[in-house]
């Protein structure tokens, strides 16, 4: 009892609640409309997790997402950042990841700029912040998610999305560069979670059990494919 009582004292509590408060502003119905339109792969239920722990994390530091994409997850993550002083950070270098790439089972011809010859999601990107209405919420930083990491090391971030680049090596780099940066008690979200390895790849998954074996992050459950971790040391 004392030794369990001595753990439970040692660990640092969560930076915000979840969100069952009262003081919860729900989402605008034309945001969640635009945001549900937007290309991308993010259920409605995952987007309502975000947007409630971005709503809660902005009023404490800024939040960071890796995989912008065309801004389906931003927006709801920036809706969530109209309510606190802090701005959603989200980076994305805009080149696709590997499966997005000519010939892969994610290619997508709409996002093909005939100019440079290469994927470029960055103006549906900048098209969907806009009509959202959200440009002063996102803060977009147009690079590669280890080299931005690098550039900004120091920053505190209350809650950060991993949502890149979906190889082993490119999972493991975002959680080493990004998670010290989330302050005691904030929140790391992995997407793309499956349990059962024919629903999808097992990177993220990795990830998150090895985030846990370090003990500084305990599980908050999953919801669809997103994982929530809180830094509890
Ligand atoms: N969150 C988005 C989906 C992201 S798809 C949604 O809600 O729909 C993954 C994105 O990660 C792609 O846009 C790709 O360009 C980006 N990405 C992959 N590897 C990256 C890296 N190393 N650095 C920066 N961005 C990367
Ligand atoms: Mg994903």
């Amino acid at each position: 009892m004392g030794l369990v009582r001595r753990f439970v004292s040692k660990e640092t509590p969560q930076l915000a609640s979840l969100g069952d408060d009262d003081d919860l502003v729900p989402m605008r119905s034309e945001v969640r409309t635009l945001a549900l339109a937007a290309k991308g792969f993010l259920s409605e239920q995952e987007g309502d997790r975000l947007f409630i722990l971005a709503q809660r994390c902005s009023r404490i530091a800024p939040c960071v997402e890796i995989g912008s994409y065309c801004g389906k997850s931003t927006l709801f993550l920036a809706e969530g950042c109209r309510y606190g002083r802090y701005n959603l950070f989200s980076v994305d270098h805009h080149r696709g990841s590997v499966e997005q790439q000519q010939g892969e089972p994610y290619y997508d011809p709409e996002l093909f700029d005939e100019h440079t010859q290469r994927h470029n999601s960055l103006p549906e990107f900048l098209k969907n912040v806009e009509r959202a209405g959200l440009s002063n919420c996102v803060i977009p930083m147009i690079g590669e998610s280890e080299r931005v990491a690098k550039n900004l090391a120091g920053i505190p971030v209350s809650m950060l999305f991993i949502d890149g680049g979906h190889s082993l090596a490119d999972v493991e780099a975002d959680f080493v560069h990004w998670s010290k940066l989330v302050l005691p008690g904030g929140y790391l979200c992995l997407h793309d979670i499956y349990l059962n390895p024919e629903d999808g790849g097992q990177a993220p998954r990795q990830v998150w059990e090895k985030a846990q074996s370090t003990g500084s992050w305990r599980s908050l459950g999953i919801l669809g494919s997103l994982g929530v971790l809180f830094r509890c040391r």
